[in-house]
Formats: structure tokens, C-alpha cells, sequence
């Protein structure tokens, strides 16, 4: 079994006001796989990068587990850190304890029993993951559009204003779809075809 990592951040008093983190940590470190649960004030700063990479280089981390705040956030700077640590970047599971658990809640019990359950799936998930690769592959700048109602014909227009070859494809004879079988619009009573 991989032997994961749980990082749980306080974001200062952010998510530590509301959920009980060393008490999560504690309960993390219960789970299958979890060799090393801890807590840190705010762990995208500097200090909190280095803590995860000296903590994987120090326990021989194989995978990791972060709680803190959205992966919208920090998922890129947590990855960056983990791939300085000497992991694969994508044996990593970001929980959003902030946003979808102590901004959300007020009841101290229930959002660290919240943080506890969502910690547990990220562990299980994590265990699972395969390591990947990041790559670029050459695609070809052409495009099709499928139905040629209003909406089909708008978006092929506008791919091919951007420059871009665009194939229309239509199954009727005829395009337009439904906005041709009317006669006139509102407000303007234009015709429609
Ligand atoms: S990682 Fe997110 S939750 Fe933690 S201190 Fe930084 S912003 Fe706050």
C-alpha cells in the first residue's frame, strides 16, 4: 500500500475557527496507507511548501493529500510542490475544506466531521491514482459543427471569423432548424429565415 501523506491547513482562522484541524489530523491519520498527518497554518506559503517536500523527502511519501481551500486556488502550486519533493505530481488529491466546509458551516462538530469524511475519500482516491505525464500533442486547427439550427450556425460562423476552417454538418436538407419554421420574431416581427 502507498504510504500517503495528509496535510491539513488552518488558512490562519479561516478554517481553523470552525473546524477543529489537529482533531482531523489525528483522525487522518487513522485511515489505510496514512504514515504522517499534520497540520500547518497556512501551507501555501513558503514555509508550508517546504514542510510538504522535506515531509516526503523525510518519510518516503508515495502519494499525498492536502485539505485546505479550492483547487482552483492552489491545486498548481501544491503540484509544483510536490514535483520538487520528488513525486509524481498526480499522486495528489486537493480537499476543499474551506469553501465547501468552514465557510459554508458553523456547527464546529459537524464541519470537522465533514473535513474527516472528505479527508477519507481523497485517501482512498489517492491510493488509486496512476502516475501521469504531462504532454503536448499537434492537433489539427479544423473544426465541425453538428446541427445547423441558429446556435450551429452562430458558432460556425464564428470559428470561421477567428481564421479557422470550419465544416457545418446538417442532417435535413435544408439548415436553420427550428428558427426557419417560424415566421416572424418578437419584438421586431423580422422574418425569420
Ligand atoms: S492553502 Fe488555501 S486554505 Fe491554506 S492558507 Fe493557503 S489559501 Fe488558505
Amino acid at each position: 500500500m502507498r504510504r500517503v501523506g495528509v496535510f491539513v491547513c488552518d488558512c490562519g482562522t479561516n478554517i481553523a475557527a470552525v473546524v477543529d484541524t489537529e482533531a482531523v489530523a489525528r483522525q487522518a491519520a487513522e485511515m489505510p496507507g496514512v504514515v504522517l498527518a499534520t497540520t500547518y497554518k497556512y501551507m501555501c506559503s513558503d514555509p508550508g511548501q517546504e514542510l510538504i517536500k522535506k515531509s516526503i523527502r523525510e518519510n518516503n511519501l508515495q502519494a499525498i493529500v492536502i485539505a485546505s481551500c479550492s483547487p482552483r486556488m492552489h491545486e498548481l502550486t501544491f503540484r509544483k510542490a510536490i514535483a520538487e519533493g520528488g513525486l509524481n505530481p498526480y499522486l495528489f488529491e486537493m480537499v476543499n475544506i474551506r469553501e465547501q466546509d468552514s465557510w459554508v458551516h458553523s456547527d464546529k462538530a459537524q464541519a470537522t466531521a465533514k473535513a474527516v469524511d472528505l479527508i477519507r475519500m481523497a485517501v482512498f482516491k489517492v491510493l488509486k491514482n496512476k502516475p501521469l505525464q504531462a504532454g503536448t500533442i499537434p492537433i489539427t486547427k479544423r473544426a465541425m459543427v453538428i446541427g445547423g439550427g441558429i446556435a450551429g450556425m452562430q458558432a460556425a460562423l464564428d470559428i470561421a471569423d477567428a481564421g479557422y476552417e470550419v465544416l457545418l454538418v446538417e442532417r435535413e436538407a435544408t439548415i436553420g432548424g427550428r428558427m426557419v419554421q417560424l415566421d416572424k420574431t418578437f419584438p421586431t416581427l423580422d422574418c425569420s429565415a
